[in-house]
C-alpha cells in the first residue's frame, strides 16, 4: 500500500496533556490552523496534578472556561500549620493563615481538581472549536529545515514530523495508576500508519520526558534529586480539624502535606525518606513504596488525631523529583517546548500544571500573530526570555520550599530543626509568585517600563489588576478583566479623566481624531481589508459621575461602539466600583495610555498627550508589521 500524502498544518501540537490542551484551545479559538496528538489512547482517568493557583483562575475566564472550573472543583481558602507538640505527643496546629496572599487576586482561594477533568474542560471547548486530540499517536522523527530562506519565509513549512497513528495501542499502566509514560512496544506493531507532516510550528507539550526536548537534543539543566513523593487520593475517616484545608505537617514521624480535593476526597502528600536503595546509575527503586506505606506515613505524621482509609485508595503513585530547566526552550523558533518538557519540580507548591499551562497561554498569541503577518518572527524570542526566567524562579523557590519542608522542626530535642516562622514566612513572602499574580515579564522589545510612574498600580510586566467600571451606556458593572479577554487582540486602555472638564476636553479631542488618521497605529497595523478592531481593541474609562456621564461625552475615535465606555463609579448596587483610578494610581487630571498584551499583561504604559506625538506608534513598531499602503 502506498504511503498517505504528506499533510501541511500551521501548528502542531505533540502531547495533550495541560500544555498542550491550553494550546490547542487558544489555537483553535483564534481560529489558527492547529492538530494536537497524544500517544494515550485516553485523557487522564485520575490522579497527577491538581492544583489551580487564582492567576491561573483569571486566565480560565479569559477564555471563558472558569465557570465549570470553579462549579465542579473545591475551593482552598485557608492553609494550616502543625508541628510537634511540646509533650512529644503528636502534632498541634501552629496558625491558619489565608491560602492567598496576593491582595489583588480576582480569586483569594485556590481550586484543586483532578488533573483529567482539567484537561475534559479544554477538550470540550477545543470541540466546540473543531479541534479533536488525535490518539493514540506518537511522533517518530523531527526534522527542521537547514534552509534559512525557508525559516525566514511565513509561507513555509519548515518542520518535518513524521507521526505513528497507532491502532491498538494501551498504555503500560501500572495497576495503581502510575504511568510508565511509554507505548507497549508488543502492541505497537499491527495496523499502525505513518504520516508525514509538515509544520510551519511544532510545540512539544509532551511532558518530563519529552520524546521532542530529546529528539531536538535539548540538555536539562540541574539534576535529579533524592526526593521522593508518596501521593494518595482517597476518602480518609478523622477527627483532623483542618482536613478541609491545605496544610502542612512537620511531625517528629514524618512529613505531610494535605491537599482538600472536590466531594469529599483528601490528597495526601508525604515525603519518602527511610528504606530507599539507589541503583549503580542513582535511580531510585520506587516499588519499595506501596500506597500502605504512603497511608502509614501519613497516619504518623498526623498523631494523636485519627486517620482512616476504609477504601483503598482511589488513585495513587510515587515519584521522585527531578528539579530541572530546559538549556532552551526553542530551536530556531519553529519547534518549542513547554511544560513539564522545559521544567520539573517538587508537587509542594502545587505549580506544576499552572506553569505548564501559562507557558503555552504566554506562546499561544505570539503564534497567532506571527502566522497572520501582524508581528515579526522576533515576538517569539520573548516566549524563552519569559517563561525560562519564571522557571528558573520557580526552581529556586522549590529548592528552598523542598529544604524547609523536609527538614526536621524545631523541637525540645532538635534545636537546629525548621522553624514555624521559617516556614510559615517563606510560603507567605512569596504568595505573590505561588498565586501566579506577582509573576512579573522583564523588559524587552514587548514590556517597556519607561513611563511606569504614570500608573504606579498597573505593574509594567504583570497581569492586569482587576477592578470594577461601570459601562457608560447602560450602567452595567463590569470586572475589567472579563474586557481583557484572550482573543489575541491588544486592549489598548485610555484613561481619559472627565471628558467634561475644559483641559481634558482638548486632549481627548485630539487623542479622539490622532487615533482616526491613517498614521495612528489602529491603522497602521491592522491589516488592509481586515475589520477595524481586528487586532486592537480600544477601550476607554472616564472618571466622570455615572449619573452625569454620556458615551456621547466620550470621542468617537475613543469610542469604537458604545459597549467600550466606561466611567469608574460605584456600581448602583453600591457593592463595588469607584477604585480604579485610585488603585492603579492615575491621575484623573492627567489621565493615562495603558497597553494590556493579548495575555492580560501591562506592556506599555504612556501619557494621553503623548499619543499625537507618535508614542504608540514607536512602541507597536518594535515588532508589529506596518501594513503597506
Ligand atoms: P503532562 O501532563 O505530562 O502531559 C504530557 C502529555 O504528552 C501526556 O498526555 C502524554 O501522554 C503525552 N506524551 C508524552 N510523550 C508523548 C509522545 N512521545 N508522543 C505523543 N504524546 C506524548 N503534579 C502535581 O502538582 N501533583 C502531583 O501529585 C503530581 N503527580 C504526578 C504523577 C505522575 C505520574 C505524573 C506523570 C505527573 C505528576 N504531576 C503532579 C505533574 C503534573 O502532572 C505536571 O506538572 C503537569 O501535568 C504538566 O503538564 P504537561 O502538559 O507539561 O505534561
Amino acid at each position: 500500500m502506498s504511503p498517505p500524502p504528506p499533510s501541511y498544518v500551521d501548528v502542531l501540537v505533540i502531547g495533550a496533556g495541560p500544555a498542550g490542551v491550553m494550546m490547542g484551545t487558544a489555537l483553535s479559538h483564534a481560529g489558527i490552523n492547529v492538530r494536537v496528538v497524544d500517544k494515550r489512547p485516553a485523557k487522564v482517568m485520575a490522579g497527577q496534578a491538581d492544583g489551580i493557583q487564582p492567576r491561573t483562575i483569571e486566565v480560565f475566564q479569559s477564555y471563558g472556561l472558569a465557570q465549570r472550573l470553579l462549579e465542579r472543583g473545591n475551593q482552598m481558602h485557608s492553609l494550616a500549620f502543625y508541628n510537634p507538640r511540646r509533650d512529644g505527643k503528636g502534632v498541634e496546629r501552629t496558625s491558619r493563615v489565608p491560602d492567598v496572599t496576593a491582595p489583588t487576586a480576582r480569586y483569594r482561594f485556590e481550586v484543586t481538581l483532578h488533573q483529567g477533568e482539567i484537561e475534559a474542560i479544554f477538550l470540550d471547548s477545543m470541540r466546540a472549536h473543531g479541534l479533536e486530540v488525535e490518539r493514540p499517536c506518537v511522533p517518530e522523527s523531527i526534522e527542521i529545515s537547514g534552509d534559512e530562506k525557508e525559516l525566514q519565509s511565513r509561507e513555509s513549512y519548515p518542520v518535518k514530523v513524521v507521526l505513528r497513528h497507532l491502532v491498538d495501542a494501551t498504555l503500560d499502566a501500572a495497576p495503581n495508576g502510575m504511568h510508565t509514560n511509554a507505548i507497549d512496544p508488543s502492541v505497537e506493531s499491527s495496523g499502525s500508519t505513518l504520516e508525514t507532516v509538515y509544520a510551519k510550528y511544532v510545540l512539544g507539550a509532551d511532558g518530563a520526558h519529552s520524546w521532542v526536548r530529546n529528539a531536538l537534543g535539548i540538555s536539562l539543566d540541574g539534576e535529579q534529586t533524592d526526593h521522593v513523593w508518596g501521593v494518595v487520593d482517597s476518602v480518609p475517616v478523622t477527627d483532623f480539624p483542618d482536613i478541609r484545608n491545605r496544610t502542612a505537617i512537620h511531625s517528629d514521624n514524618g512529613s505531610c502535606m494535605i491537599i482538600p480535593r472536590e466531594g469529599d476526597k483528601v490528597r495526601l502528600y508525604v515525603q519518602i525518606t527511610d528504606g530507599l536503595q539507589a541503583d549503580d546509575h542513582g535511580r531510585i527503586d520506587r516499588s519499595a513504596v506501596t500506597p500502605e506505606r504512603v497511608m502509614e506515613i501519613a497516619k504518623r505524621s498526623m498523631r494523636p488525631y485519627k486517620l482512616e482509609f476504609p477504601d483503598p485508595p482511589e488513585w495513587w503513585t510515587c515519584y521522585v523529583i527531578g528539579q530541572r530547566v530546559a538549556k532552551n526552550f526553542s530551536v530556531k523558533d519553529r519547534a518549542f517546548i513547554a511544560g513539564d518538557a522545559c521544567h520539573t519540580h517538587s508537587p509542594k507548591a502545587g505549580q506544576g500544571m499552572n506553569a505548564s499551562m501559562n507557558d503555552s497561554h504566554n506562546l499561544a498569541w505570539k503564534l497567532a500573530h506571527v502566522l497572520r503577518g501582524w508581528a515579526s518572527p522576533d515576538l517569539l524570542k520573548t516566549y524563552e526570555l519569559e517563561r525560562r526566567k519564571y522557571a528558573r524562579d520557580l526552581i529556586n523557590f522549590d529548592k528552598k520550599l523542598a529544604d524547609l519542608f523536609s527538614g526536621k522542626a524545631v523541637s525540645p530535642g532538635n534545636a537546629e530543626g525548621v522553624t514555624h516562622q521559617e516556614f510559615q514566612g517563606l510560603l507567605q513572602s512569596m504568595g505573590g509568585f505561588t498565586s501566579g499574580i506577582g509573576i512579573q515579564y522583564i523588559p524587552s522589545l514587548i514590556t517597556d517600563a519607561t513611563s511606569q510612574s504614570l500608573a504606579e498600580g498597573l505593574v509594567i510586566g504583570q497581569r492586569f489588576v482587576p477592578q470594577e467600571i461601570i459601562r457608560i451606556a447602560d450602567s452595567r458593572p463590569f470586572e475589567i478583566q472579563d474586557l481583557l479577554v484572550s482573543d489575541t487582540k491588544w486592549k489598548v486602555v485610555f484613561f481619559v479623566g472627565d471628558p467634561k472638564e475644559v483641559r481634558e476636553y482638548a486632549v481627548v479631542t485630539a487623542v479622539g481624531e490622532y487615533l482616526q488618521e491613517e498614521k495612528s497605529f489602529l491603522r497602521r497595523f491592522t491589516p488592509k481589508g481586515a475589520a477595524k478592531d481586528a487586532v486592537f481593541t480600544i477601550l476607554t474609562v472616564s472618571s466622570t459621575a455615572k449619573d452625569d456621564a454620556d458615551y456621547t461625552d466620550i470621542h468617537p475615535g475613543l469610542r469604537t461602539h458604545w459597549s467600550r465606555a466606561f466611567t469608574d463609579d460605584i456600581a448602583i448596587d453600591e457593592k463595588a466600583g469607584g477604585t480604579a483610578y485610585r488603585v492603579y494610581g492615575i491621575d484623573p487630571a492627567s489621565g493615562a495610555v495603558v497597553v494590556c498584551r493579548p495575555d492580560g499583561y501591562v506592556s506599555f504604559v504612556c501619557a494621553l498627550e503623548d499619543v499625537t506625538k507618535g508614542r504608540l506608534e514607536e512602541y507597536f513598531g518594535k515588532f508589529m508589521i506596518a501594513t503597506k499602503v
